[in-house]
């Protein structure tokens, strides 16, 4: 944060306050005093010069009015020593004039030429007029205040003479003035003062204040440790105080929301379903790992992008369209390689004000589920459809014969005996879905027993031996054993019975069937291997499905049902082994799978 100046902050501010405060209030008392103070002094000295003229008045009149005689000195000679004997600091210079403004005396020796001539003087003048005093003050040739004062001296209510006094009034002004510069010495001072006390108690208002923000500032950056110092009992303190429970609050909230954020973090990163959170104009603002892996996108070209696009939507669907969108929304991602379907539901983060301010879409792959439903489909029809054949064929053996074609000796009996065929092959059918239900299930255990798996396949090979009616030859690339295996006889049989039958079934008169069996590390790897037609190559691994048929009408025609090699799978599955299948169109086809090894000390079982 930016510190405040020291010219903008309230400490300078605090300080110019008191400052001017004061300055005004000293002003103030300062002219009011000066007034005062000149006033009272420049009374006090027209006061006592004027005691004393009056003293000077009596003697004067006294002089003036005394019946003279002839050897009495003349008028202007006795008035002269009465003022001679006269003096006084303050008084510079005393004039007697009489009514015609002759000068008959005067005070200053130096003025004596003065004496019996007329003075134009307008103070004087008017004294002798009106009878009254008059006063007045100038500046003298050397720059200093003189008081001059005219009074006349009056006698039976005549005007005798008037008195014309000087007095130096100036010392009464430099007294003012040195009082002045005391005064201002202390303004001054009290000033300096002020500054001090100013900084002192501007620090008590705004050391708190600069507290409280270096608090707020570490607030912002999560740092809720620190708190303020309460200085005292005042409002600021209680401002303090309220500040620090504030910061007190404020952490309880965020640490809160804190876990709050935590926990749906966790939520949402550990949830198998995707989910995506928009703003109000759909953009996303939130996504977790599970719908990045799922839409395989990095998180960064995700968020701030509309949502319909990220969803691949926006050819079919606005966001508008999917904030009002009632049920879920199936998104196939699938390509060529892989089924990938997602199921989107949607849901509006509302107001209660109806206003919509986000959408969040909850993605689930629903491609397992998509792909057992649609094995379930297929299922179904094709069982349905491996039951219709033979019930159709039945049934018009059955209508033929019904019609009278029992009574013919010679077509009846093969009729029947088609009839027959094909319940069988519906027995077998069941039969076999059966079996696979069950092991779907897992409602079937296996009776196992530890078997020399040499012997055992010998044993088998025999059998068709006997049985084949192809001129197939069977070649035996056998190793003379024995190889130990734990298997249940009775479903390695089955499994093993298909296989060589399906060997047989697919190969051309005059060609062999191979029959290789070899031990590898930890199991034993069989191989059934004809020189029949072969399965092209994109169907090769297909085989093991349920009712998959290379060539429908051929082998369905064999007799089979399409299930053999699934049973065959899932047997050598529940065995532990692994089963897969090598072809080559026209060159004939290997059968492998393996079991695992079962090692038994030599002598064990003989
Ligand atoms: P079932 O065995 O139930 O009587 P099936 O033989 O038709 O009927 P599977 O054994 O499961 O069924 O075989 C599935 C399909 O695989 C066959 O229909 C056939 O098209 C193909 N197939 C299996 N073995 C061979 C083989 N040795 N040569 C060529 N195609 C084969
Ligand atoms: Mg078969």
């Amino acid at each position: 944060m930016r510190k405040v100046g020291f010219f903008r902050s309230i400490h300078l501010k605090f300080v110019l306050m008191y400052v001017l405060l004061i300055l005004i209030a000293m002003q103030i008392i300062g002219i009011y005093f000066a007034q005062e103070l000149e006033k009272t002094l420049k009374e006090n000295f027209q006061a006592s010069i004027e005691d004393r003229v009056n003293i000077l008045e009596f003697s004067i009149r006294e002089e003036m009015t005394r019946l003279r005689t002839e050897e009495d000195p003349s008028i202007e000679v006795s008035l002269g020593t009465v003022l001679s004997q006269f003096s006084s600091d303050d008084i510079i210079e005393v004039r007697i004039i009489d009514p015609k403004t002759q000068i008959l005396a005067t005070s200053e020796y130096e003025n004596q030429h003065l004496v019996n001539q007329r003075t134009m003087d307008e103070l004087v003048r008017k004294s002798i007029q009106s009878s009254t005093s008059f006063e007045s003050t100038f500046l003298n040739e050397s720059q200093r205040r003189i008081w001059v004062l005219a009074k006349p001296i009056i006698s039976g209510g005549e005007v005798i003479a008037v008195l014309h006094i000087q007095s130096n009034i100036e010392k009464v002004y430099s007294q003012i003035n040195e009082i002045n510069q005391i005064l201002a010495g202390g303004t001054a001072f009290s000033l300096g003062i002020t500054v001090i006390l100013g900084i002192l108690i501007a620090q008590t208002i705004t050391r708190p204040i600069a507290d409280m923000t270096k608090q707020a500032s570490a607030m912002a950056k999560g740092n809720f440790a620190r708190k303020v110092r309460v200085y005292g009992q005042d409002e600021i303190g209680d401002l303090a105080k309220a500040f620090n429970h504030l910061t007190t609050r404020l952490q309880e909230a965020q640490s809160s929301t804190e876990s709050e954020r935590r926990k749906l973090a966790s939520v949402l990163s550990n949830m198998t379903d995707g989910v995506i959170s928009t703003d109000r104009k759909g953009r996303i603002i939130l996504i977790n790992d599970t719908a990045l892996g799922m839409l395989g996108i990095p998180r960064e070209h995700v968020l701030n992008r509309p949502v319909p696009a990220v969803l691949g939507l926006e050819q079919d669907h606005t966001f508008e369209d999917l904030v009002d969108m009632q049920g879920p929304v199936t998104i196939d991602f699938s390509d060529e390689d892989r089924p990938y379907i997602l199921r989107a539901n949607f849901s509006v983060i509302q107001k209660e004000t109806g206003f919509v301010n986000g959408l969040i879409v909850v993605l689930h792959d629903i491609t397992e589920q998509e792909k057992i439903e649609m094995e379930r489909r297929e299922f179904v029809s094709n069982v349905s459809h491996e039951l219709r054949t033979p019930l159709t064929s039945m049934r018009s053996y059955l209508e033929a014969l019904a019609d009278g074609a029992w009574k013919d000796e010679e077509i009846a009996p093969s009729f029947l005996h088609v009839t027959q065929t094909e319940t069988e092959r519906m027995i077998r059918l069941v039969t076999d879905l059966l079996q696979l239900s069950r092991m779907d299930s897992r409602e079937y255990e296996l009776n196992t027993d530890i078997v020399d798996f040499v012997k055992f396949f010998h044993r088998i090979i025999d059998r068709f031996e006997l049985m084949k009616s192809k001129d197939v030859e069977l070649i035996r690339l056998i190793p003379p054993g024995p190889l130990y295996t734990e298997l249940d006889m009775d479903k390695m049989t089955q499994v093993i019975d298909n296989i060589i039958s399906n060997a047989l079934k697919y190969s051309p008169d005059g060609g062999n069937v191979r029959f290789t069996v070899q031990a590898e590390d930890d199991h034993i790897k069989i191989a059934v291997a004809d020189e029949g037609m072969g399965i092209p190559e994109a169907n090769v691994n297909r085989i093991f499905e349920r009712f998959y048929r290379a060539d429908k009408a051929r082998s369905r025609a064999m007799g089979g049902t399409g299930l053999g090699l699934a049973i065959a799978k899932e047997m050598i599955q529940a065995h532990g082994g692994l089963i897969w299948a090598e072809s080559e169109e026209g060159k004939g086809t290997t059968i492998f799978f393996t079991l695992p090894f079962e090692v038994v000390e030599a002598g064990e079982w003989d």
